[in-house]
């Protein structure tokens, strides 16, 4: 079973991450974006850590509400509202559980993908996170260690597409070539959750 000691262990675990990931998210933005996916996401991610530590919720779907809500409100980027509500979403499905299921983690990640994707508009292909979260949440089933390597997979396979949603889209086939930063920071929270789980 997840408990909340898990949850927190994934924040922490994304956020320590983005610390060390942040300049290459933000050179991945720098071609086919703005510059600033890495400085979003540690502002974001700051602020996710600060929360929890003043806050303490105590149960799984609470801690990733909070950290949903603080991404909305910190991040000035589209990944902002996208990855708030993401947690958001995620949490609110697993209600007020003290533990939950992988199954259970599985079906309510499946349902802060869904949300994203209403939000967004972005569909499978498109060159954004849903490239590396959607086959993440199809691949959970065979365990978080699966999961990770889909979404890196997915990741890096935005390559060759022509962006379609975002503001890589703006720039039409000269998006083609380059890695999305988004599916690549998707890559590092799933990657985190393995990491939560000792794998
Ligand atoms: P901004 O584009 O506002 O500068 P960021 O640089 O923080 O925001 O995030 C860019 C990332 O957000 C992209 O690489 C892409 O993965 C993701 N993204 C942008 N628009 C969408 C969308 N409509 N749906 C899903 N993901 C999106
Ligand atoms: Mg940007």
């Amino acid at each position: 079973m997840l408990d909340a000691d898990f949850f927190r262990r994934w924040m922490a675990a994304t956020a320590a991450s983005v610390e060390r990931e942040a300049e290459r998210l933000t050179a991945l933005d720098s071609p086919i974006g703005d510059a600033d996916h890495g400085s979003n996401l540690l502002r974001g991610f700051r602020a996710v850590s600060a929360a929890l530590e003043k806050e303490d919720p105590r149960t799984p779907g609470a801690i990733l509400v909070l950290a949903g809500r603080q991404l909305i409100s910190t991040v000035g980027g589209a990944s902002g509202p996208l990855y708030g509500t993401l947690l958001r979403r995620t949490g609110k499905a697993l209600g007020d559980a003290a533990e939950v299921d992988e199954a259970q983690l599985t079906a309510a990640l499946r349902t802060g993908v869904e949300a994203v994707m209403a939000l967004g508009g972005a569909a499978p292909g498109d060159k954004t996170m849903i490239d590396a979260l959607s086959p993440a949440v199809d691949a959970l089933d065979a365990g978080f260690g699966a999961a990770r390597a889909a979404a890196e997979e997915g990741a890096l396979a935005t390559v060759p597409l022509q962006a379609r949603k975002g503001r890589a889209s703006y720039l039409g086939e000269r998006s083609i070539g380059h890695q999305d930063p988004g599916a690549t920071s998707s890559a590092l929270l799933i990657a985190a959750l393995a990491e939560a789980n000792g794998e």
